[in-house]
């Protein structure tokens, strides 16, 4: 038995009735044991993680990233989607070998867990997906991965990413049948066929079927561009959400990534059937997207995740930084009640759970759920002085005043430092293979 203890914290729920209390947050053998007051260790073997001046709170879940696309931070600004995709991305991700996608996982996952988001839903390249899977496995992450689906004859795709219909769906089986409930559930697979653009009607029918059959999720990328929308339109004569739907992609196990250019039609298409979308600030902006009408979706009923999407579409996988983001955008036109602090730090903890099909073992701090806990410090001056932890995680937070982070109740970052991966190693790994594809 083993037993971690975040000591002395104000504890940030996140329950049904987002109650916050004082004290202890406990977790014995992974499972969440004891949250709020004090806790006494039952045994021996236990670790006990000062909290002083910490908000103790689920860590963030981030529901669209591509740890695969880390080395290419720097190396594709200022583009938009589709050339930003044709132009580097695509390039890049056709060159990376087995070497060099290990280094971008382990570069994203050292990022990730000290800036305190302890679970992703991943979407990987076209190869080597076993590297992303060792990466996030060695680093103690929680993450559901799925290697990219890219079968349409597309001239613009470079050959290196291109694969049969049937080479996506066998090698999209087999890296389920490897790793999904690998490392005691902690990493699992979803079904990830990159956009409707880059997937033949087949493939994305074949998605449908094998996803429902086999219980695992659907993670895939729609309406984020007019261009791609416009490819959408040219192809099928239908909006992009009804396309998926007709295709059968669309259920309470897909998370769509984005969802900037939708009509109302489409909104009461994703709440109706359970879908959810996963908004992307920074990503947004920077690819010069558009912005997510994120409080029309949520009074549709859809569910709503966040994530930072890739390092070279942002330039971080700051979790803290998109969900400052979300708060803030929306209120020069809906007014300034919109999305507040609360509803944000849900929507970065619990919607990103939910985004995963975990709601009922993460995003929340409640007995019984997996130990993935946070502590962030609130006593530097940027953070004080403040009467709502809220409104500190909210509003001035920042993913450098991560302390203490636990996935599935082991310590992977205590007092700021990284105990699964060297990040020495990490950052020279991840300069020399940069180098090496980017000469
Ligand atoms: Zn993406």
């Amino acid at each position: 038995m083993s037993e971690v203890i975040f000591r002395g914290g104000t504890i940030l729920t996140i329950d049904p009735s987002h109650r916050v209390v004082a004290g202890d947050v406990a977790t014995v053998d992974g499972a969440i044991v004891h949250v709020g007051g004090s806790y006494t260790p039952q045994t021996s073997d236990y670790s006990i993680l000062d909290c002083t001046g910490c908000v103790v709170m689920p860590g963030l879940v981030q529901a669209h990233v591509h740890t695969v696309q880390t080395l290419a931070r720097g190396r594709a600004d200022d583009l938009e989607l589709l050339d930003w995709l044709r132009q580097v991305i695509w390039p890049y991700e056709a060159a990376l070998d087995p070497v060099a996608t290990s280094a971008a996982g382990e570069l994203a996952c050292a990022e990730l867990l000290l800036g305190g988001t302890t679970a992703i839903l991943d979407m990987a390249t076209v190869h080597h997906t076993d590297a992303i899977f060792g990466a996030a496995e060695r680093s103690g992450i929680r993450a559901t991965i799925g290697k990219a689906m890219m079968d349409a004859p597309d001239p613009q795709i470079p050959p290196g990413l291109r694969e049969s219909t049937q080479h996506s769906l066998d090698e999209s089986a087999r890296l389920l049948k490897r790793w999904h409930g690998a490392a005691n559930d902690r990493l699992r697979y979803a079904y990830a066929p990159r956009f409707v653009p880059s997937c033949t009607d087949e493939l994305l029918r074949e998605v449908g079927v094998q996803a429902k059959a086999r219980k695992v999720g659907i993670h895939t990328h729609a309406s984020e561009n007019i261009g791609e929308i416009a490819l959408v339109r040219q192809r099928f004569g239908k909006d992009n959400i009804v396309v998926l739907d007709e295709l059968g992609l669309l259920g309470p196990n897909t998370c769509v990534a984005h969802g900037i250019h939708l009509s109302d039609h489409e909104r009461a298409l994703l709440a109706e059937r359970g879908a959810h979308i996963c908004t992307c600030p920074s990503s947004n902006l920077k690819l010069a997207s558009g912005v997510a009408a994120l409080p029309e979706l949520i009074a549709a009923g859809v569910s709503v995740a966040i994530g930072a999407d890739g390092a070279p579409c942002n330039n971080n996988l700051d979790g803290f930084q998109e969900l400052r983001l979300v708060a803030l955008l929306h209120k020069p036109r809906v007014g300034p009640r919109a999305l507040p602090a609360p509803e944000v730090v849900r929507m970065a903890t619990r919607g990103g759970a939910a985004a995963l099909g975990q709601a009922d073992r993460i995003g929340s701090l409640e007995v019984g759920k997996r130990g993935d806990v946070i502590a962030v410090d609130v006593t530097p001056l940027h953070t004080i002085p403040t009467g709502s932890p809220w409104s500190q995680i909210a509003y001035s937070a920042k993913s450098c005043d991560v302390r203490h982070v636990a996935v599935d109740g082991s310590v992977v970052v205590r007092d700021r430092e990284l105990l699964t991966l060297d990040i020495g190693k990490v950052r020279a790994n991840a300069s020399a293979c940069a180098a090496r594809l980017f000469h």
